[in-house]
C-alpha cells in the first residue's frame, strides 16, 4: 500500500489536514506500506516556501514521518506538458480565451449559452459549468488568437467521456457511496487542464502524480470526491492505473462549517505553541476524538 498526503502550500495546516495526513499515514503503516508527502505547489502565485517549511514542521510535530524526499509538483511541469500535448494531438482539449467575466455574461444570457444541456448549467459540482463558448472555434481562429491572447486548455468533456465509456472506481470512504462507484465526468463540463497562469490544473497534476508516485490508495477529504469523476476519466484517457479511493469526513469548527485556512484557532502551529502533544493529537483524531467544539462531518 502506498498512500500520500498532498498539501498545497498556500496557508497554514489545520486540524483537518492533520486528520487527513494521519489517516493516510496510519493506513500505510498498518499495511507495512509507504507513506509519501507531496507538495502541490504548481500555483506559483499562491504557493509560499514558508508554508512548505511550516507544513513539514507540523507533520513532524504530529509524529507523522514520510518516506523519501517530499515530491514537488513544480518539478513535474515537463510531465504535465507532455500529457497535455498527448491530449492536444488527439483533439481532446481546446484553447479557451474566455475571461471570468465572459463566462458569467454567457451564463446569465436569457437563452443560456449555445449548446447548453437542459439543467446542466448549474449542474457542475463546483458550481456553474463552462458554457463551451470556445469549443467550436476553427483551427485557424484558434491559431490566430493563441498568438496574442492568454488562454487556458479545456477538456472536450463530451468527446472524452464518449471515448472512455463507463468508468468506475472502488470507494472505501466513510458513509454512503462505498463500493463500486460510477464516475460521472459529464456533470463537470469542459474542465480546465492547464491554466493561463499555471501549466497544469489540479485535476491534471494530481492524477498524473498519483500515478507516477505509484499511489495505491488515495485518502483525502470528501470535498474532493466529485473531482474523482474527472481524475478517473483522465486515468482512462492517459492509460494510467486507478487507485482505490477513501474520501473521509471533514473536520468542522464550532460553527459547524468545515475548517478553512483562515481558521487560525485550529491551526497546527497554534496548537503546538499552546503546548498540545502532537502524536497524542494525531492518534485522537484518527480515533474520531476531536478537541472540544470540533466535529467530523460528511459534506
Ligand atoms: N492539494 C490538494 C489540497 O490541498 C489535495 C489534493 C488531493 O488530495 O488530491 O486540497
Amino acid at each position: 500500500m502506498l498512500t500520500r498526503f498532498a498539501p498545497s502550500p498556500t496557508g497554514e495546516l489545520h486540524l483537518g489536514h492533520a486528520y487527513s495526513a494521519a489517516l493516510a499515514h496510519d493506513a500505510a503503516r498498518a499495511a507495512n506500506g509507504r507513506f509519501l508527502l507531496r507538495i502541490d505547489d504548481i500555483d506559483g502565485s499562491r504557493s509560499r516556501e514558508d508554508y512548505v517549511a511550516a507544513s513539514l514542521t507540523d507533520l513532524a510535530w504530529l509524529g507523522i514521518a514520510w518516506d523519501g524526499e517530499p515530491v514537488r509538483q513544480a518539478q513535474h511541469l515537463g510531465a504535465y506538458a507532455a500529457a497535455l500535448g498527448d491530449l492536444k494531438a488527439r483533439g481532446l482539449v481546446y484553447p479557451c480565451f474566455c475571461t471570468r467575466a465572459d463566462i458569467a455574461a454567457s451564463l446569465s444570457a436569457p437563452h443560456g449559452p449555445p449548446g447548453a444541456r437542459p439543467g446542466g448549467l448549474t449542474g457542475g459540482p463546483a458550481g456553474a459549468i463552462y458554457p463551451g463558448t470556445c469549443r467550436p472555434l476553427s483551427n485557424a481562429e484558434r491559431e490566430r488568437r493563441m498568438a496574442n491572447d492568454p488562454h487556458c486548455w479545456r477538456l472536450d468533456m463530451a468527446r472524452a467521456a464518449a471515448l472512455a465509456g463507463d468508468l468506475h472506481w472502488e470507494e472505501q470512504g466513510q458513509g454512503q457511496g462505498q463500493g463500486r462507484r460510477l464516475a460521472d465526468p459529464l456533470v463537470h463540463g469542459d474542465v480546465v487542464l492547464a491554466r493561463k497562469d499555471a501549466p497544469a490544473s489540479y485535476h491534471l497534476a494530481s492524477t498524473l502524480d498519483d500515478a507516477a508516485m505509484g499511489i495505491t490508495h488515495v485518502i483525502r477529504g470528501a470535498d474532493l470526491i466529485a473531482s474523482t469523476d474527472v481524475h478517473r476519466l483522465l486515468q482512462a484517457l492517459l492509460a494510467l492505473p486507478t487507485p482505490v479511493y477513501r474520501h473521509h469526513a471533514l473536520v468542522c469548527g464550532p460553527d459547524g462549517k468545515r475548517l478553512a485556512k483562515r481558521d487560525a484557532a485550529a491551526s497546527l502551529a497554534m496548537l503546538r505553541r499552546s503546548g498540545a502533544g502532537g502524536p497524542a493529537l494525531a492518534a485522537a483524531l484518527v480515533a474520531g476524538r476531536l478537541p472540544t467544539g470540533y466535529s467530523l462531518q460528511m459534506p
